[in-house]
């Protein structure tokens, strides 16, 4: 028999979206995958209905449906200040996790290096590994996750063709600062390198941490290729709507790598989600309260577990350390969470490159009667 390619042996599946499918198995309350229990806003539903009846069911335009990019330049202008032009700047993707596989393909050749903070998102390694690049990791180290900027600087000696900036960061809840994202611009600027931004969370951000657009940056617009996507922001996460957004010449040929992997992200859906770009900023001041909330609720449950968590300054997870549980790594913890306890989190050492086992990363994106639910699941935890 033909054996398959050698690249796939780089990484596994996602243990992210695994720990989805054991959580159902055991029928615990899926804390691991991150996606919101709720309902997206009604403004969107009733959009939606109306997409199903109207005329946008064929292809949508390869790069995106000019309707739908109209209305998310202007959002993003809205926000980052940045004048966005629909027809140039922007490749409408199948979430932020196509998006980020563009990112790579359009910016590395086969066995450039890509610069990856740690810990990360799972995908960040398996994108640099089926786009032939070969990730450098630069560790980000607990309470704060600040990076070294010497570390750093090291790493871009290596003449990096890119690196990856997930910002609020995915696991552990980092909101970079302006200082910080100004060292990372000028390490590019300084070596010739792209900086990939991931920034599906920027507006789930905890006072008084602000989010900073790192394509507004002085001076980086032309380097920066930007990744985000509506998951998050309008709770739509199986719509799977996201976007590259870059400068034209990049994006000239992002529209290429992108027509091939998927054609385009789905017709009626970008048609209705439209509805929630158009939404007033009240909505999303709601929707930072929101999450607010539910990060002071869910901290006080992790208290309960007697162990130490870290508090998100954005996005919407904590990584629990685990090891005064005495179990020999984060797996066996994780499942144990699940079976015994009842409570489905993501075993925190796949999104670390270095060999730390102390962490399970729940998120809170639930409704409050799931967290309580979930609340007094965990608080067993205390008695074991
Ligand atoms: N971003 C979410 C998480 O980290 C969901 C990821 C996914 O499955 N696409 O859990």
């Amino acid at each position: 028999m033909p054996s398959t390619a050698r690249r796939l042996a780089g990484f596994t599946e996602s243990v992210i979206r695994g720990m989805t499918r054991l959580a159902n198995q055991h029928g615990a309350i899926n804390l691991s995958q991150g996606f919101p229990d709720f309902s997206p806003p009604e403004e969107l539903l009733a959009a939606l209905e109306r997409a199903t009846r109207g005329p946008h069911h064929q292809y949508a335009v390869t790069w995106g449906a000019p309707r739908f990019r109209q209305a998310l330049a202007k959002k993003i202008q809205r926000f980052s200040g940045l004048a966005i032009d629909p027809d140039q700047h922007l490749v409408v993707t199948c979430g932020s996790t196509e998006a980020m596989m563009v990112a790579m393909m359009t910016a590395c050749n086969p066995g450039d290096k890509v610069i990856v903070f740690s810990p990360f998102y799972e995908n960040y390694a398996a994108d640099a590994i089926l786009s032939g690049a070969e990730p450098i990791f630069v560790p980000l180290r607990a309470p704060d996750f600040a990076f070294d900027p010497d570390e750093l600087a090291k790493a871009f000696a290596q003449q990096p063709k890119a690196i990856i900036v997930c910002n609020p960061s995915n696991p552990c809840g980092k909101v970079f600062t302006r200082d910080e994202l100004m060292t990372i611009l000028r390490l590019a600027e300084q070596h010739d390198a792209f900086v990939i931004t991931d920034e599906p969370y920027e507006h789930i951000v905890y006072a008084p941490h602000e989010h900073v657009y790192f394509a507004a940056l002085p001076g980086a617009f032309e380097r920066t290729i930007t990744c985000n996507s509506l998951s998050k922001t309008y709770s739509i996460t199986g719509w799977r709507l996201g976007y590259v957004q870059a400068a034209p010449h990049v994006i000239a040929q992002a529209r290429k790598v992108h027509d091939f992997l998927t054609v385009g992200a789905a017709a009626p859906l970008q048609e209705a989600a439209v509805a929630g770009l158009e939404l007033p900023d009240s909505y999303y001041a709601g929707l930072g309260e929101l999450y607010a909330a539910k990060r002071t609720l869910f901290t006080s449950i992790l208290a309960t577990t007697g162990l130490k968590f870290t508090e998100p300054q954005g996005a919407y997870y904590s990584l629990l350390d685990v090891s005064p549980l005495g179990f020999k790594t984060d797996t066996e913890a994780a499942e144990w969470l699940i079976k015994e306890i009842g409570v489905a989190g993501v075993p925190g050492s796949s999104f670390f490159r270095e060999p730390e086992h102390r962490y399970v990363r729940f998120h809170f994106a639930k409704k409050e009667e799931t967290l309580r639910a979930a609340g007094e699941k965990l608080g067993r935890i205390a008695k074991r």
